[in-house]
């Protein structure tokens, strides 16, 4: 069936044990996040077997089906408890990030209620400006946080390069340890988890020569595509094709390279404007935004992406050859996953 995801369990698994393994050597813990793979269980095993003990998800759902599918692993959830999900929260995630007062005293009570108690990271805001904080606030935070009894104050965490595009630096990750060293000192804690980010991070951590405090990443896309996340190099030893989005030819015709006729607005609000190529082989595939996100695929083969619709995919053959009900694999990157990942039209194949 097309379209269709192929995803390499085998591959995931490696890249994970070789991340686990090099983040260890710098005495950091790793947090594998799953929210790309919406919480796949077959993934979430391997990636526990793999070596990683903590699995992220940014989703409740998906933690309570990775727990009822008996994953072995402590579960994080990454986005703020929602008010209305409180209860699920306590029951199925070990941990969560949080940012607002308001919902850590409401975690709090729930907890109590289901006399549990719920470890909470709290998250700094350092720049990146999605989730978090701000530092001069971070004390009344943790003075408040102390006085719960359904909720443990165990981290202190921050997110960059997600939002603002901001670059995990030494500056950043130094400012995190200091904050977590004043707060440990005036309330007399030890912070287990100082959480400084993402796969953002990975070339700060194998440049730096000083850690500073940062004992824990949060990292998915290393993970499932092999590349680090502020240039999107690959890393060395990791696969970089652990996922394959493969579509089908229907249509393949020599055709002119521009529109010709009285040009108005196409199908997604906008005004088209081609370069005149003269004739070219126009091949299309049964893939649209319905199943991907098009601006993040890459051909295998040496064609060009000229454009899509809703579920059409229309390409520029160039020298290939390609035959109706062929097909043709692209590589993803992260968006282009999300997108074919939470596509109910793309079949998921893992092998
Ligand atoms: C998605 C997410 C991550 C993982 O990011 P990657 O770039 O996939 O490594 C980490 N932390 C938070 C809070 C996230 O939302």
């Amino acid at each position: 069936m097309t379209p269709r995801l192929e995803i390499s369990i085998s591959k995931i698994a490696h890249n994970a044990k070789v991340l686990c393994d090099l983040y260890a050597l710098k005495g950091i813990e790793l947090i594998g996040i799953t929210k790309v793979v919406c919480g796949n269980v077959l993934i979430a095993k391997a990636l526990v077997e793999s070596g990683i003990k903590t699995l992220g998800d940014s989703r409740i759902v998906n933690i309570e089906r990775m727990k009822k599918a008996n994953v072995k692993a402590e579960f994080l959830l990454l986005r703020s408890p929602l008010i209305s999900e409180l209860k699920d929260v306590v029951y199925y995630a070990d941990i969560s990030l949080n940012s607002e007062l308001f919902i850590i005293k409401a975690i709090s009570k729930v907890a109590e209620k289901l006399k549990r108690v719920h470890r909470i990271i709290l998250m700094v805001e350092l720049g990146d400006l999605r989730e978090g904080v701000m530092p001069k606030d971070v004390d009344d935070y943790v003075k408040e946080i102390l006085k719960l009894k359904g909720v443990k104050m165990v981290g202190l965490g921050t997110n960059l390069a997600c939002f603002g595009g901001v670059r995990p630096d030494n500056d950043k990750m130094k400012e995190l340890s200091e904050l977590t060293a004043q707060i440990e000192k005036k309330y007399k804690l030890e912070l287990k988890y100082v959480s400084g980010g993402n796969s953002a991070n990975y070339n700060w951590l194998t440049s730096t020569d000083s850690q500073h405090r940062i004992n824990n990443l949060r990292v998915g896309e290393s993970i499932f595509l092999g590349c680090e996340s502020i240039d999107r190099e690959p890393i060395a030893g990791l696969f970089t094709d652990a996922f394959k989005l493969v579509a089908e030819v229907i249509e393949s015709k020599k055709k002119p390279s521009v529109p010709y006729g009285d040009i108005c607005q196409n199908s997604e609000g906008t005004t088209v404007v081609f370069e005149n190529l003269g004739e070219m082989q126009r091949v299309i595939f049964a893939l649209g935004h319905q199943d991907v996100k098009v601006a993040g695929l890459t051909p295998l083969l040496d064609v060009e992406i000229i454009g899509a619709s809703s579920d059409h995919l229309i390409v520029n053959a160039q020298e290939e050859i390609f035959n109706i009900g062929g097909e043709t694999g692209f590589r993803l990157n992260y968006s282009a996953l999300l997108a074919a990942m939470v596509s109910p039209y793309v079949e998921k194949q893992i092998n």
